[in-house]
């Protein structure tokens, strides 16, 4: 493509809500064969809101969330977030949290006056050797309308477990059915469940699905598909996300997300409307066009 070219197709970019960072960004974009999508906070809002809560142990369903969101306060994941607001707007009081821990991918944990206090997924709660068996069924429930469960342990007993759903951007829909129909290969790509995952993808009409993949393996995952002889585009918002943005053929990030998002990727869709990368590649085409 030519200087001027280049040119012109940036300035419509950004006047529909599409930044390039170079001039491959906008070349690269129309030869890609599959789109690598993150589901929190890409194809869906990024604000997930409490949907249920079950106390199992001695404290009932207030107290309990009391203590979740104390400890979640320490923690910046969009599903901690959910947490807090809901214990904010019962008006639950927060407490001082010590030994706070972080385990990406899996969830949190501390001590709440004296007491060993952890919230997360499956994976945290064999680490801790914390007995889920009599929830399973009712969070398999939760995974099958698209929510993500969370379980709750108190001093290595299971306490609890946590609905959260967050919803699929109004935009979505519409953008993955044009994407497919343009002969796109999509790959929806989470840390969530698999149950979780699969839920929200055949709303929107996507089957292949790589669920619980570790924040540290999601680059992995790229490396795979391109190893199998595809040329990928990866969408995404995160941290955990920017070393899979990096890889891809053409990384682009959600401008809703995080900078560190932005910075690997070589599109950002400022207002995270994934109905851009229909558009950006339109501009690809006709940018490649001209010299033609
Ligand atoms: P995603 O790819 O959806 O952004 P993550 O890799 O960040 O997911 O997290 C994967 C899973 O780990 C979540 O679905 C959740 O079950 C658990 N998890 C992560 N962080 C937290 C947290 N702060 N509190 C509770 N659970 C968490
Ligand atoms: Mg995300």
């Amino acid at each position: 493509a030519t200087p001027m070219s280049i040119m012109v197709a940036s300035g419509r970019g950004a006047r529909m809500g599409v930044l390039f960072r170079n001039a491959e960004a906008i070349e690269v974009l129309q030869s890609v064969d599959t789109l690598v999508v993150d589901k929190t906070g890409t194809l869906t809002e990024g604000r997930p809101g409490l949907t249920s809560i079950e106390a199992v142990a001695s404290l009932d369903e207030g107290e309990l969330l009391s203590v979740l969101a104390s400890l979640e306060r320490a923690s910046e994941h969009p599903l901690a977030e959910a947490i807090v607001r809901a214990a904010d707007e019962r008006g639950l009081e927060i407490r001082p949290i010590e030994d706070f821990e972080s385990l990406t991918g899996e969830g949190v944990t501390g001590r709440l006056d004296g007491r060993a206090v952890a919230l997360g997924n499956r994976r945290l709660m064999a680490r801790l050797e914390v007995d889920i068996d009599a929830l399973e069924t009712h969070a398999e429930a939760l995974r099958r309308k698209g929510e993500t469960a969370m379980f709750a342990a108190l001093d290595g007993q299971a306490a609890g477990l946590i609905g959260v759903s967050d919803p699929i951007k109004a935009s979505t829909r519409e953008a993955i059915e044009a994407l497919k129909s343009e002969g796109l290969r999509i790959v929806m790509l989470t840390g969530d469940s698999e149950t979780t995952a699969r839920a929200v993808a055949s709303e929107l009409g996507i089957r292949e699905v790589l669920a619980e993949v570790a924040p540290e393996d999601k680059d992995e995952q790229i490396q795979r598909l391109q190893a199998s002889g595809r040329t990928v585009a990866m969408a995404g918002d995160g941290i955990n996300d920017a070393p899979a943005l990096a890889r891809a053929e053409v990384g682009i990030a959600m401008g809703t997300g995080t900078d560190v998002a932005m910075e690997a990727a070589g599109v950002t869709l400022i207002k995270g409307d994934l109905r851009g990368i229909v558009r950006a590649r339109r501009l690809s085409r006709a940018t490649l066009g001209n010299i033609r």
